[in-house]
């Protein structure tokens, strides 16, 4: 019997993640018995050096203690929803990103807004790229209180949608640039369809007037087309006619900006720890790790201990969009931060952390997370059509994707006309050509399918999907494509089941045991539980599969052995053991 199973085991507490140390005096047993009893597991861990709950809680198993996880501490989100009352938001400042087709002026646009915008003192000192800038415009109101907007000067529908796609939303308004002379494009869509998607207003910036061959009339008609009706002809999108080479028409822009940023009433609290999302970072070679964030609530303060994603670290110094070092940051300023451990990506949400440990325990976390949270997040059709049987969704969202238009809008009436009244088949977005980067994180971020005909995935896309958990479906035949639709429309499509390997376990000896033969064998990682599903290897082929019969550990019935442990093991079916043979443990999981 080992002194686990002993009556009167005590209980202990033990966080998450601790150190060597940690668990030493939560046991009140030398670091160095610690350290043996992990050896005797396999793991080798220095005495400041952090340890899992369930490693830390099967060395104080063995110790005569009975663990309990702590009650989990609460992601930065979460704890910072302390409401903020009525009273304590102040209006805040507009965060306006600007998308549409290359070449239609983003980046002109946005250095034109900056040159005319810049307080008249700090003229000629904007040389600093941080990926988001703050302009000033004069308040008729109140001259002496001039109002902000924020820009994220990141062009790219990739940087939007990769912020969605990880659950931030920090933009409160897209401008939308096309070009008179050109027309909308396949970008211009493509950016409809992802400010549409994230549910936020939008105010058509039509560009490049002062050209002769413009026609912004033609702008109108083709937005009309593509859904976005105009303020002129009776919709809700503002359209203004503007230059970015001679800056006509950038006040009235400015002056559209604000006033849909006053309908939207926005508002933040700025007395509250900060939180805030990054949306550009970069490894400087002698600052380190950097990062471009935007606040949205609260006020970040030099000194404060911040987690951003899987990184954290106390904030060294802070620099505005003009380079300038400042102590304190407010809601919708970018600033840049130093002090980070690591990179963080785009989309990241930082917060403040009580404490060095509680930001050093959330970012490790993070990182466990991550791999969780890709499986648990992914879209596959089947999963959908799962959902659509149980009643879970009524909307099947599609990405549609092929060679070519004709294609494209014969495949999209095909699909749509399987909507019925219990599920609607909702085409997010259509293209013409291979799947892309920002087909997949528009997916991502819509929780969309992408359905590709005559068409190839991007070797870049299919990393990402892989990552964001997408789910990718190329077809050559047009019936086949509309069928699967069909079948997920209807609940029909079997689910995918997975295989999870749960451990490995090593035959050392064999033991007659009533009935047959059973192993004494060494759990090399992982878990092995009673009744789990089980195969054995030798020499790395399978020589027979079935399930777990019996799991002792001396001579105890016992439900799970844990890697580094002895322990005897007997398998349904099977006695033909020899040594050196591995026993795999694994269960199957349903997908999505
Ligand atoms: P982006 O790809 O959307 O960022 O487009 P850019 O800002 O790089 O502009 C593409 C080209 O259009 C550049 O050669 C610009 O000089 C030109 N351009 C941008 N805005 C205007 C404009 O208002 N008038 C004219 N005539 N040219 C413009």
């Amino acid at each position: 019997m080992t002194q686990a199973d002993a009556p009167g085991a005590r209980p202990v507490t033990l966080p998450r993640h601790l150190t060597v140390r940690d668990l030493s005096e939560a046991l009140g047993v030398t670091p160095v018995d610690i350290i043996k009893e992990l050896m005797k597991r396999g793991v080798m861990a220095a005495i400041n050096q952090t340890v899992d709950y369930d490693v830390a809680a099967a060395v104080a198993k063995d110790l005569g203690f009975e663990a309990e996880p702590e009650a989990r501490a609460g992601g930065v989100g979460e704890r910072m929803e302390h409401g903020d009352e009525a009273e304590q938001l102040k209006p805040r400042p507009p965060v306006v990103t600007v998308m549409g087709h290359v070449d239609h002026g983003k980046t002109s646009l946005l250095d034109a807004i900056r040159q005319t915008n810049v307080v008249a003192s700090e003229a000629g000192a904007i040389t600093q790229h941080i990926g988001a800038y703050q302009v000033e415009v004069p308040n008729p109101d109140d001259p002496k209180q001039p109002k902000k907007v924020t820009f994220i000067d990141t062009p790219g529908h990739e940087a939007f949608t990769a912020m969605r796609a990880r659950g931030a939303t920090v933009t409160d308004l897209v401008v939308l640039v096309v070009a008179a002379d050109d027309g909308i494009m396949p970008q211009t869509r493509e950016a409809i369809d992802h400010a549409k998607a994230a549910g936020v207003p939008m105010i058509v910036a039509i560009n490049k007037i002062d050209l002769p061959a413009a026609d912004p009339t033609r702008v109108k008609t083709q937005l009309t087309e593509s859904n976005v009706v105009i303020e002129e002809y009776g919709g809700e999108t503002p359209a203004i006619e503007v230059s970015a080479k001679t800056k006509k028409g950038l006040d009235n822009l400015l002056e559209h900006i604000l006033l849909v940023a006053e309908i939207s009433d926005l508002k933040a609290n700025p007395d509250r720890p900060a939180e805030g999302t990054v949306i550009e970072s970069e490894k400087d070679p002698s600052r380190g790790p950097m990062a471009t964030v935007i606040i949205q609530k609260g006020t970040l303060r030099i000194s404060d201990i911040v987690v951003a994603g899987e990184a954290w670290g106390k904030v060294k110094a802070m620099f505005d969009d003009k380079g300038h070092r400042i102590k304190v940051a407010g809601p919708s300023m970018p600033v840049v931060i130093m002090g980070l451990e690591m990179v963080p990506r785009a989309g990241d949400v930082l917060g403040v952390a009580d404490d060095e440990r509680t930001a050093r325990d959330m970012a490790d976390e993070r990182r466990r997370e991550q791999v969780e949270a890709t499986q648990s997040r992914a879209v596959t059709l089947e999963a959908v059509s799962g959902d659509i049987a149980a009643g879970r969704v009524k909307d099947l969202h599609l990405i549609l994707k092929a060679d070519v238009q004709g294609s494209v809008e014969a495949i999209r009436s095909s699909v749509e006309r399987l909507s019925g009244t219990e599920v609607r088949v909702n085409v997010i977005h259509t293209g013409a050509g291979n799947t892309n980067e920002s087909d997949v994180m528009l997916a991502a971020a819509s929780k969309a399918i992408i359905v590709g005909f005559n068409v190839k995935t991007e070797p870049g896309a299919r990393k990402q999907a892989d990552i964001e958990g997408v789910d990718i479906r190329n077809y050559q035949i047009i019936y086949e494509l509309i069928e699967d639709v069909e079948k997920a429309v209807k609940g029909l499509m079997e689910p995918v089941i997975a295989e999870v390997v749960d451990g490995h376990a090593e035959v050392r000896a064999i033991f007659k045991v009533r009935g047959g033969k059973a192993a004494g064998c060494m759990l090399q990682d992982g878990v092995v539980r009673r009744n789990s599903l089980a195969r054995v290897l030798r020499g790395g082929e399978t020589i027979h599969e079935s399930r777990v019969s019996s799991l002792k550990r001396f001579t105890e019935d016992v439900r799970e052995v844990t890697a580094g442990l002895e322990c005897g093991i007997g398998v349904e079916k099977f006695d033909a053991w020899q040594e050196g043979d591995i026993i795999e443990a694994f269960h199957t999981e349903q997908r999505g």
